[in-house]
């Protein structure tokens, strides 16, 4: 079976009560038991739930997983994964990873005896380098964020196993339609969920995938005891967008490449940042490791005020945080998605005040495009 039939036909797209082509939302938190001694498949909501189950089998399944997780947000889903590891751990994670994993990796777990080392992970000997007594984690972000730094996953993977590390990659702005790190090698995929799997900008998910055993059960005990679950309409939600997964991100990505072009012919712009771009650094390593580039690129202006003018012009694109919508996104890295990274440290990784990030939706191409000319 290909991967479009996959989408819509993994085993969990009918409902097993009624053959309803639609998963019903199980609005329930508690399940009757019928007999105490042999207590039923679901229990309590919480730990888990026929919706929130057929979601996770689904997402499992794109991710070419045997085990999947859904989680209220997608931080939800990050913090939970990492939960998996002991005070005293260290991490080595891509040092220019979503803002909120930043935030959370070196204000909450550091709290906890979890330190991490951020590295540029273009370069596998930056790995190698970080990797001390005490290191259990990589964690890596292919496509990075907001710079689309590309890391050569099968290769990091090769690194982390030399040194027994579990590796994890937020997988967020490729979607398992583009790339399923599961394949590389990767131990752990996580999912904001919210973005492309959800992609239509009206929920706030996320997901942890993985096919091995023991991470699972591990996962699961936080899942379970943390308590950070996705309820049933949510559930639904996700189930709903997951559906038209393969031509949303077909259609993004071919508008993307035409923005793109379109933004690399510009003489106000300095800089395009797309791994679609041949002359991306990361393009070769993207072709082999996967189907697509994505739909998310962004680009610099040659003054602070141009790029403060395209966000007040802008009639089509909505200035925002978040991608992955149908409709197009146009935000601003310094104020938004990396607002919790420290000024300073922005700075070092070329997060400018001239930086936008584009996420394209579903519009014509050619009408993005003339919104953006500020020319
Ligand atoms: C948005 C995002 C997150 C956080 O997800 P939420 O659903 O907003 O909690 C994590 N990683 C990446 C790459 C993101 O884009």
């Amino acid at each position: 079976m290909k991967y479009g039939t996959k989408i819509l036909h993994n085993g969990n797209e009918l409902d097993p009560h009624t053959g309803a082509l639609s998963i019903p939302v199980y609005q329930a938190s508690t399940f009757h038991q019928h007999d105490i001694d042999n207590l039923g498949k679901y229990g309590y909501s919480r730990s888990g739930n026929p919706t929130r189950d057929a979601l996770e089998k689904t997402l499992a399944a794109l991710e070419n997983g045997t085990h999947a997780f859904a989680f209220s947000s997608g931080m939800a889903a990050v913090s939970s994964a990492l939960a998996i590891l002991e005070q005293g751990d260290h991490i080595v994670a891509a040092e220019d990873i979503y803002g909120g994993s930043y935030r959370i990796l070196t204000e909450f777990f550091r709290k906890f005896g979890i330190s991490t080392t951020f590295v540029d992970m273009t370069r596998l000997e930056n790995i190698e380098r970080a990797i001390g007594p005490n290191t259990r984690a990589l964690f890596m972000e292919s496509p990075s964020n907001p710079l689309l730094k590309i890391t050569d996953i099968a290769g990091a993977v090769e690194v982390a196993r030399k040194h027994a590390l579990i590796t994890m990659i937020d997988n967020t702005f490729m979607s398992p339609y583009f790339l399923q790190p599961l394949d590389l090698g990767v131990d752990i995929v996580i999912h904001s969920a919210t973005k492309f799997l959800g992609g239509h900008s009206d929920v706030i998910a996320g997901a942890v995938i993985t096919r091995d055993e023991d991470l699972a059960s591990k996962i699961y005990f936080v899942q379970n005891g943390f308590g950070a679950v996705l309820g049933p309409q949510d559930c639904w939600l996700l189930l709903r967008g997951i559906k038209t997964l393969r031509a949303r991100m077909v259609m993004q990505q071919e508008s993307a490449i035409e923005v793109a072009l379109w933004l690399k012919k510009q003489s106000w712009v300095t800089n395009v940042y797309y791994p679609g771009l041949e002359d991306h650094p990361g393009h070769g390593i993207v072709k082999s490791q996967a189907t697509g580039f994505g739909a998310v690129l962004s680009f610099e202006t040659d003054t602070v005020q141009r790029a403060k003018d395209i966000m007040k012009r802008v009639r089509l694109w909505s200035v925002a945080v978040s991608l992955g919508g149908v409709e197009s996104i146009l935000s601003y890295p310094v104020k938004m998605s990396h607002a919790a990274v420290p000024q300073a440290e922005r700075e070092r990784l070329g997060i400018t005040e001239n930086l936008i990030r584009l996420s394209v939706g579903l519009e014509d191409a050619g009408d993005l495009i003339e919104d953006l000319n500020v020319g």
